[in-house]
């Protein structure tokens, strides 16, 4: 720690110190830095230029490999040259490595097996200045989740994640990439992966990731399976519901026209008490034209069909379900309201099963709660 403190007590002294006046005022920094074309992986912020120039002296230090003290063989013989203070530093894997390595001549050799060369060459700059090419993470993603994970390097681990979520995870990898989640302990990548396998079933269940997985782990086929059968039926699931919403929100709408059609009277047809007038404004009931023709089939059907036709059927439907929302049927003015009141009062308990969910439906559809009067509210004060 006592080192430390003498490097920054060396540090050149802050601007506003008396030396101000000999030195002129320093120009103003660049706002950008060049930085070779690399991407900067690293999460660290603050001056630009300053972060930019450490960093291309730890990618020459790597590239030229001075005073390097230890030598990386991988699959294909190449070797790379490191230094074991800055690997020990950034992966506690690799010290431990380097700790039995001791003792085997001037440099000490260690080996990175089981991926490609060039993945393990960028890997370890990455280690040096946190940087990367983007055509390289491209190519060696895959491999350098691995490496991050197996070499205990959280910030290069990150930096995949990120790279895989905003890009790189695509119908081709995403089986690799799902799997390897699974043993990189990488729960967000496995969210994100699973979810793009169930939008893209057909085309990632054609892909070779997915035989191989098939062959490798029939297990987790079998329950991709049952997740992407699962989802099929939330989605059928979620379109049946959709449906029935719209159906009870018609219902609504027909129940509203038909309390005005028998109240105000609209176009055609209106109470036998009222004027009818030509030019009337347009009508605000959305359901009121279709009711419109139904009143007037119902009132002159010459179908003798037994229990009417179908749209008489409709129409007696109708005039039901209104019955059994309207609140006060003594004013209301649709036709046999009363009569339907009747009716219900000596229907069986299954009916009355039967039309209380249908009723708790359509009002639920319209988010009505309490009181059902909604119907003839404002026709027992017009009447
Ligand atoms: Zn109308
Ligand atoms: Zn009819
Ligand atoms: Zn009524």
């Amino acid at each position: 720690m006592g080192k430390k403190e003498t490097i920054r007590k060396k540090s050149p002294p802050p601007t506003n110190q008396p030396v101000k006046d000999v030195y002129p005022t320093p120009p103003p920094l660049p706002v950008k830095a060049p930085n070779n074309g690399r991407k900067n992986g690293s999460t660290t912020t603050g001056n630009n230029c300053a972060s930019t120039t450490t960093k291309d002296l730890w990618d020459d230090l790597f590239d030229g490999g001075y005073r390097a003290d230890v030598t990386i063989k991988t699959d294909n013989g190449d070797i790379i040259y490191a230094h074991a203070n800055v690997l020990g530093m950034a992966s506690p894997v690799l010290r431990g490595m380097l700790k039995r390595a001791k003792g085997c001549g001037e440099k000490k050799p260690i080996s990175i097996h089981g991926v490609h060369q060039d993945a393990v060459r960028v890997f370890i700059r990455f280690l040096y200045s946190s940087c990367y090419e983007n055509e390289e993470m491209k190519e060696f993603v895959v491999p350098l989740l691995v490496l991050s994970h197996a070499y205990n390097v959280p910030r290069l681990k990150r930096v995949v994640e990120v790279e895989l979520e905003h890009g790189l995870l695509n119908t081709e990898n995403v089986v690799d990439i799902f799997q390897l989640s699974l043993l990189c302990n990488a729960p967000r990548l496995t969210l994100i992966s699973h979810r793009m396998i169930l939008k893209n079933f057909k085309a990632v269940v054609a892909t070779k990731g997915w035989s191989s997985m098939r062959n490798s782990h029939p297990g987790l086929e079998k329950e991709l399976l049952e997740s992407v059968i699962e989802e099929e039926n939330n989605q059928k699931e979620k379109i049946r519901k959709s449906k029935e919403q719209k159906i009870y929100l018609e219902l609504f709408e027909a129940m509203e026209a038909l309390v005005h059609i028998c109240r105000d009277g609209c176009r055609t047809i209106g109470p036998h008490d009222k004027d009818f007038t030509q030019n009337q404004a347009p009508c605000k009931y959305r359901a009121c034209k279709g009711l419109e023709l139904l009143v007037r089939h119902f009132a002159g059907c010459k179908l003798r069909v037994p229990g009417g036709c179908i749209h008489c059927k409709r129409m007696w439907r109708l005039l039901e379900l209104h019955s059994r929302l309207c609140a006060d049927s003594k004013v209301c003015r649709v036709p046999l309201c009363r009569n339907f009141k009747e009716k219900i009062r000596k229907q069986s308990k299954k009916d009355e099963i039967k039309w209380k969910l249908l009723v708790k439906k359509i009002l639920r559809t319209k988010r009505i709660r309490g009181s059902v009067s909604f119907l003839v509210s404002s026709n027992s004060i017009s009447s």
